[in-house]
């Protein structure tokens, strides 16, 4: 019987899996220059974390939550997101009790049970980073250069990126500006979907970012949550913007930014790009000053962000096309022929891999013209080891670009293969 991979959820196959790596490579080279090391947490955590964290009422944990009890009976969820999670180990650890900003970065899978499609799995992989412990605005400057930095690293064209960035005040802000918009929307109820319309009375923020083109045209006309702030949180949104000024960061103030998690406060922004299709958000960040203190850490400030991987390999691979198209993955491929060659090339195998070169060999008993044919699509040098050579104390050694071969010998070979093949 076949069993196929869970919808959503898929496998990244070895002809992606070079590009993955570099972007991992290039994702933590970009965090470590900022001053972020890694934390790992994990997959799976109690489920109130995230009902209390992430909020009862979003999207996220109502509706696209793995949840499942263990075989005690504990709820527990695979994690949809892993701020949370950050927070809560550096609640349990007493991170804070050490006094500076902490700065941590992740890389991991989250599950959301979502509707698939061009850029949204039910398994799919995020980075980001945490800057925990300050409220200086200079510090969402600096997380948003790192988002820029971030993309410019990867070369991504820059006129297909757009920043986009709101307030949306602190938790003294909140009722009033929940309370204006339930005014409003209240009062056009009839247009609103029905999601919206059960959404009015739960979480009307959410309202400002749904889909559907009755309720956009009501939001774009809706109160504006920078209009609701108190004086403390509209300074702290002027300086924001000021420092990106300072740094030349393109961005667009967008009043009907919300983001999907309730733990949000002051700055959202999210980085979009022009190259994807509906779910254009490469990566969403912004304050959440009061998660600290809500997972039982003393009141700390704290910003970050987090990015989709999938949707960076979208963008790169429509951006790069067939460019990728890959350096063979081996330094060499050794072709034995007859018996005896095989038992010499078993050794000579061992010898070149502690030598710290990439090699293989045909183990599917494929005739010379094969096997070579293999070692073209694999490598960059061939290895031919026949009876004749053997018996010479040789082997041939053959550049697969330039067609040019050499006899070297054998111990030369075992002993120093890299200056043979350069
Ligand atoms: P969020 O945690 O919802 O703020 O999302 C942050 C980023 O993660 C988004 O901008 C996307 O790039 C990515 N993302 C969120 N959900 C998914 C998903 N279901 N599939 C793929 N990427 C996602």
């Amino acid at each position: 019987m076949k069993v196929e991979s869970v919808r959503g959820m898929r496998d990244i196959l070895p002809e992606e899996t070079p590009l993955w790596q570099k972007l991992e490579a290039e994702i933590r080279a970009a965090f470590a220059l900022y001053g972020y090391r890694e934390i790992r947490v994990p997959l799976v955590e109690r489920v109130e974390l995230f009902s209390r964290g992430v909020g009862e009422e979003t999207e996220v944990v109502d509706k696209q939550m793995y949840v499942f009890p263990d075989r005690k009976g504990l709820p527990l969820a695979l994690r949809p997101e892993a701020t949370a999670s950050v927070v809560r180990a550096y609640v349990e650890h007493g991170l804070h009790a050490k006094g500076d900003l902490a700065k941590l970065y992740y890389l991991g899978a989250m599950f959301r049970y979502e509707k698939p499609q061009l850029g949204r799995q039910r398994q799919f992989h995020q980075y980001g980073v945490e800057a925990i412990g300050s409220l200086d605005p200079a510090l969402d400057a600096e997380v948003m250069d790192l988002a820029w930095h971030l993309m410019e690293r990867l070369a991504l064209r820059r006129e297909g990126l757009l920043l986009r960035l709101n307030s949306i005040g602190c938790r003294d802000d909140r009722p009033v500006y929940r309370e204006a918009l339930q005014g409003y929307f209240a009062a056009r109820v009839g247009d609103l979907c029905p999601e919206c319309r059960r959404r009015l009375e739960t979480n009307p923020l959410r309202i400002l970012d749904c889909k559907e083109e009755g309720c956009r045209a009501l939001a774009r006309s809706a109160p504006r949550s920078v209009d609701h702030l108190c004086p403390g949180c509209r300074q702290h949104f002027a300086d924001v913007q000021a420092h990106l000024a300072d740094l030349g960061l393109a961005h667009e103030f967008d009043p009907t930014l919300v983001r999907g998690l309730d733990y949000y406060t002051r700055t959202v922004f999210e980085l979009c790009s022009r190259d994807l299709g509906a779910q254009d958000a490469l990566l969403g960040g912004g304050r959440y000053d009061d998660l600290v203190e809500l997972l039982g850490g003393p009141p700390t400030p704290a910003v970050g962000f987090a990015g989709g991987m999938e949707r960076l390999v979208i963008v790169l691979s429509a951006q790069q096309g067939a460019e990728g198209a890959s350096a063979p993955a081996l330094d060499l491929y050794l072709v034995p022929i007859g018996d005896d060659a095989r038992r010499e090339g078993a050794k000579l195998l061992a010898a070149v891999r502690r030598s710290g070169l990439s090699v293989d060999t045909d183990y599917m008993g494929r005739s010379l013209r094969k096997a070579m044919q293999v070692a073209g699509r694999t490598a960059r040098y061939a290895a031919i080891l026949g009876p004749d050579e053997l018996a010479r104390g040789e082997i041939k050694l053959k550049n697969l670009a330039t067609g040019e071969e050499k006899a070297v010998r054998l111990p030369q070979f075992a002993a120093d293969p890299h200056t043979l093949i350069r």
